[in-house]
């Protein structure tokens, strides 16, 4: 349960020292019952100060760290809507390959997974994962699988086998990569969690129905283990819809520890419809690990577009960094188009007049990350403030020539901007980007 400002003042070292930044230790324990400073920066406070505030405020569903770095995060979520405030750590997509498919399917799957890359509004991704399922007999194949998959790609894996001892040899094979041990029953739990911890992985558990599953995660967490995703047995996607939520719900809204766990979810379905709206499902239901069942690229660049909105924090919009951007190759007498910050905005116009084969600079100032009128009406784009940022960003040793196109939308900034930028004519543009390519061949050919 939360504390108080006055609990935590309790638990710190009442000097008043300032070194956390404000002036109390009162002062930081408000901050601290409000979430917006960290224990950490207090440098006096005891052990037992940080071990109590960390169990308060541990997130209802529990993080959980994958790949060689730690860099992949799972859980940590907070809230079963995002307008509640915001999803923290994205569903990871993994590509399954089988140990007993040939050899040379094998290593075409883990060079296109590993050469994967899809780039939007800016951000460059990646396939996160590849999941090796035991398919075939041999406990040889799979495990040299599993080491082939992770020297291939450096990416963590999944490893999938009903063998206990097959698990636990692949486990060894690629210690160092913290990758997912798939799946533990409730009677092989003791030994997969041995193999798990040995090995630096996380183990996935499941069971048979959501109350065996409970039983069983709760005695791993009363352990001491707590490194665990969960894996549910269910039989449509309409049952598994069901299951991610109740879980859910029961983590966020009851605070029920053992079912606090990110999820974990193989799609088999070999129709390439199907299977995307599982994991469809999987994206915006809670999903933790999506395992597809193959690499088709076309399939993955839709999941991935999905989880960017579903996971793109509403509250805080993303940007570009302000600079002036060179659309083509421009040079001193190419023309100088203005808009804001905001990567949509910036993306599409600069797509637009990339369109248009006109070599071109664009002016981005700092806009907070909001669209051209939002920002206008904000006070964060006007004549002042875009003269301003010109003049830092060097914009005049560019280009010879002195005018400046400004979005059709602020032509009333037009009047302001060429008072604070003396010598400097504006051309008022077309309100939509997309009016640009015609605009240009109209007023700059
Ligand atoms: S640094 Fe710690 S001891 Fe010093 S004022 Fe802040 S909370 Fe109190």
């Amino acid at each position: 349960m939360a504390l108080t400002g006055l609990q935590i003042q309790k638990l710190l070292p009442k000097t008043n020292c300032k070194e956390c930044g404000v002036n109390t230790c009162l002062a930081f324990a408000m901050k601290l019952a409000a979430r917006k400073a960290a224990i950490a920066d207090c440098p006096y406070a005891s052990e037992e100060a940080i071990r109590v505030l960390a169990k308060a405020y541990e997130p209802p569903v529990r993080g959980v760290r994958l790949g060689p770095d730690g860099a992949l995060r799972l859980g940590e979520e907070t809230v079963l809507y995002r307008h509640e405030k915001t999803f923290v750590n994205q569903t990871l997509l993994a590509v399954n390959v089988d140990d007993d498919a040939p050899a040379a399917e094998i290593d075409a799957t883990l060079a296109a997974v590993k050469e994967y890359r899809i780039e939007r509004v800016g951000e460059t991704i990646a396939i996160d994962m590849v999941a090796v399922t035991h398919s075939g007999g041999s406990v040889e194949a799979f495990v040299e699988t599993a080491g082939k998959a992770w020297r291939a790609t450096g990416k963590a894996l999944v490893l999938r086998s009903a063998d206990p001892g097959a698990l636990r040899r692949a486990a060894e094979a690629v210690k160092g990569s913290r990758s997912v041990l798939a799946s533990a029953t409730p009677e092989t739990a003791d030994e997969l969690v041995g193999a798990a911890r040995d090995n630096g992985h996380v183990l996935a558990l499941t069971a048979p129905d959501l109350d065996r599953l409970a039983s069983a995660a709760g005695s791993i967490r009363d352990g001491g283990f707590t490194d665990l995703v969960l894996q549910f047995e269910t039989h449509s996607p309409a049952e598994r819809f069901q299951a991610n939520t109740i879980v859910r719900r029961a983590a966020i809204k009851t605070s029920c520890k053992p079912l606090g766990f990110p999820f974990l979810r193989f799609i088999d379905s070999s129709d390439l419809v199907a299977g995307t709206l599982e994991a469809i499902t999987e994206i915006t239901k809670f999903g933790g690990i999506c395992v597809l069942p193959g690499f088709d690229a076309a399939q993955i660049a839709a999941l991935i577009t999905l989880r960017l909105n579903v996971f793109t924090d509403p509250q805080k919009p993303i940007q570009v960094e302000p600079r002036i951007y060179p659309i083509g190759e421009p040079d001193a007498d190419s023309p100088v188009f203005l808009t804001t910050n905001f990567s949509l905005t910036y993306f599409i116009v600069g797509g637009e007049i990339e369109n248009s084969g006109l070599n071109a600079w664009l002016v981005v100032p700092e806009c907070e990350g909001m669209s051209v009128l939002t920002a206008w009406a904000a006070g964060k784009l006007t004549g002042a403030t875009v003269a301003k940022f010109c003049k830092e960003a060097g914009l005049e040793d560019k280009v010879n020539h002195r005018r400046i196109i400004i979005p059709g939308y602020v032509a009333q900034i037009s009047g302001d901007l060429e008072e604070s930028l003396p010598g400097w004519s504006v051309l008022v543009g077309p309100q939509e980007a997309s009016d640009l390519e015609s605009f240009i061949k109209a007023r700059l050919r």
